[in-house]
């Protein structure tokens, strides 16, 4: 059993049940779960590793737009099962090569920054980012 980090994003909040039923159907069991709206530093923290790239402050002002979701979800090879289940970063690219991904379904084609949910993207992440948002959380 492993864990990952979802985020449901500002623009999907609204879809938060329907995303929260793929979640179920793919068999992961929600851990924990916070609805939170980010400040600016802790959206920067989070990102931190996309500072200075050209996308970084529209980046930042979309994860501060509103309330995000975000889940500690487990199960089998967690972290590479919710990646699929994302289907790739760009809305666009989603729609074409995962029409069934949450991306494709759930994502902005026309704004890269709008692509509904997140994932850890390995196991060092997965831990950095489950700190982030559940810090006094001790797992074994
Ligand atoms: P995430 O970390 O959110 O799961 P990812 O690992 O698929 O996404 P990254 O390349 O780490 O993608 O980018 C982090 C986030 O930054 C993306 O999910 C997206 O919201 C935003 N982003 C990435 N590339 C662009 C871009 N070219 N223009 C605007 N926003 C972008």
């Amino acid at each position: 059993i492993q864990r990952t980090l979802a985020m449901i994003k500002p623009d999907a909040i609204d879809n938060s049940p329907d995303i929260e039923k793929v979640i179920m159907d793919e068999g992961f069991t929600v851990v924990e779960r916070r609805r939170v709206r980010l400040t600016r530093p802790e959206a920067e923290e989070f990102y931190g590793e996309h500072r200075g790239k050209s996308f970084y402050s529209s980046l930042i002002e979309y994860m501060t737009s509103g309330e995000v979701l975000a889940l500690i979800l487990a199960g089998d090879d967690a972290i590479t099962h919710w990646r699929k289940v994302l289907g790739p970063t760009q809305v666009s690219r989603a729609r074409e090569e995962a029409p069934e991904s949450i991306r494709a379904r759930f994502g902005d084609p026309d704004n890269d920054s709008n692509n509904a949910v997140h994932g850890s993207d390995s196991v060092t992440s997965a831990q950095r980012e489950i700190k982030f948002f559940f810090p006094d959380l001790t797992l074994e």
